[in-house]
């Protein structure tokens, strides 16, 4: 039985390393059916704004399996990236990126090097949900869920347990960012005491991406959030030796996409220059994926084999540890031709895992909720910009059940007792505390219209089973 998988060819150099990476594949006996799907560049230029045309969506959503080289995205604005649409839309929560050195076959300050990255890949700042406010504020929404940051963190501990690692790192930047960030500190610390078996612990994300740039060998597993993943992720590729060999799976409840982690490379297309080892990557890890591990084994020691032999593509080639420069398609040849060899120096490729893991979110969330007041963020413009100018203009529509208690310029307190050398923009936040119903918000919001206070946005404050679930002004 072979299972279905789309595959998209990309653009740049995508052709290229697909052909080569089918070609293995194929060599190796892999039992899949590939069909094709067109995605990216032509699609986004037909004027599909995500660069998914209808068609593509049918077999994506039919296989569940999806194998794409890169993508180019348009110059120019008004596409959306194909990426967030296919992560985002095919619920891929999970992106795994593991980060393997191969000295001394390929160059890297850390021969020992074996790192897992695991990226959260639906939230965070990668909504979009962006704002310009006022003609001086632009704003972005960063949105981190319970649910989201428990699947996220159980996928890595279930990860480390079925592949046998023995530590998971969280980063993270909650001595910041206390309620988004610090939901995913709280949240790794109580799902790690259900893994006594794995080792744990937490780093801030910029100790960590330091300590991860000059001793990545203390690490084993990272789990880490949607944008500080993809920073750190490229990062650890690098110093493993080059992002042409690191491959990616994106995973979720319903279905995978599997990818190389490098661009379309446009500066090479067409050439017979470009590496397929991050597709090939990612297509054993594909292999894995359908239960077809035998295979992914195979052609992961063919590929040690061939790294060993030093047969390099010119992006890896060095003179004095590599024997011969070859292109593509000589590379995949290559690797063919060694199928069922053994690495000699390098370790052999482990024996095949399931990566469909159980994420289901299970901890108790429920607590009481209760409305405590309102934060209004205004538009104010008026020339010396004041803040007890303001404060007096917000106190005459008052009469409801909310009192100003505190106003704030980009999170800086300015009111009450406010310093003249914090230096104000035209975007102020305006903090209003009371025992009040959403009706009472509402009429709040009608008298500061009336008093010719324009609100660009509100921010409802609640507590839950009464702890304030809103930050604190910086300085109050
Ligand atoms: P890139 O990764 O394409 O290229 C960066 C450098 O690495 C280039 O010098 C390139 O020649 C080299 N390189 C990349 N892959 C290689 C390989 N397999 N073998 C040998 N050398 C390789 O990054 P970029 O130039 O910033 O982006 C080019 C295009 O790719 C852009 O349109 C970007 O939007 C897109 N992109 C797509 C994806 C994706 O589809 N997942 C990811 C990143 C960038």
């Amino acid at each position: 039985m072979k299972t279905p998988i789309t595959v998209a060819y990309g653009d740049g150099i995508g052709p290229e390393i697909m052909r080569a990476t089918l070609h293995m594949l194929e060599a190796a006996g892999a039992a899949i059916a590939p069909e094709s799907i067109e995605i990216g560049e032509a699609m986004y230029l037909q004027g599909y704004s995500s660069g998914i045309p209808p068609a593509a969506w049918e077999s994506l959503r039919r296989t569940g399996v999806l194998l794409k080289a890169p993508i180019t995205t348009p110059l120019g604005g008004g596409y959306k990236s194909l990426n967030v649409t296919l992560r985002k839309s095919l619920g891929l929560y999970a992106n795994v990126r593991p980060c393997t050195a191969y000295a001394p076959y390929v160059r890297t300050l850390h021969p020992t090097m074996d790192v897992v990255i695991i990226r959260e890949n639906e939230e965070d700042l990668y909504g979009g949900i962006e704002h310009r406010q006022t003609q001086e504020v632009y704003q972005t929404l960063k949105l981190v869920s319970e649910p989201g940051s428990e699947k996220i963190l159980r996928y890595a501990f279930e990860y480390a347990r079925t592949q046998g690692r023995k530590k998971v790192t969280a980063l993270s930047k909650d001595n910041i960012m206390k309620l988004t960030d610090g939901l995913f500190h709280r949240i790794f610390t109580e799902v790690s005491q259900e893994y006594p078996d794995i080792a744990s612990e937490h780093l801030i994300i910029d100790i960590g991406t330091a300590r991860l740039a000059d001793t990545p060998e203390r690490f084993d597993v990272i789990v880490t959030g949607n944008l500080y993943g993809d920073i750190l992720s490229d990062v650890a590729a690098q110093i493993a030796g080059s992002v042409g060999l690191a491959g990616s799976a994106n995973i979720g409840d319903h279905g995978a996409m599997f990818e190389a982690i490098h661009g379309s490379a446009p500066d090479i297309a067409g050439k017979d220059l470009a590496n397929p080892s991050g597709l090939l990557q990612a297509a054993i890890s594909m292999l894995h994926y359908i239960g077809d591990g035998q295979t992914a084994q195979t052609l992961q020691n063919a590929w040690l084999c061939t790294l060993e032999d030093g047969v390099h593509t010119a992006d890896i080639f060095e003179a004095g540890r590599s024997s011969q420069k070859v292109g593509t398609w000589a590379f995949a040849e290559a690797v063919t031709e060694r199928l069922g060899q053994r690495p000699k120096q390098l370790p052999p490729a482990r024996p095949g895992r399931q990566q469909r893991l159980d994420t289901r979110p299970r901890l108790a969330r429920r607590q009481e909720k209760r409305l405590v007041g309102v934060d209004v963020f205004l538009c104010w413009e008026e020339p010396g910009r004041d803040p007890e100018v303001l404060a007096e203009r917000l106190r005459a529509p008052m009469g409801g059940p909310f009192q100003l208690v505190m106003i704030t310029n980009r999170g800086a307190k300015v009111w009450p007792n406010g310093i003249p050398e914090t230096f104000c923009t035209d975007h102020w936040r305006c903090r209003m505390e009371g025992q009040g119903q959403p009706a009472d918000i509402a009429a709040l919001l009608a008298a500061l219209a009336e008093a010719g206070l324009e609100v660009v946005k509100t921010e409802n404050l609640y507590t839950f089973d009464g702890k304030p679930g809103y930050s604190l002004g910086q300085g109050q």
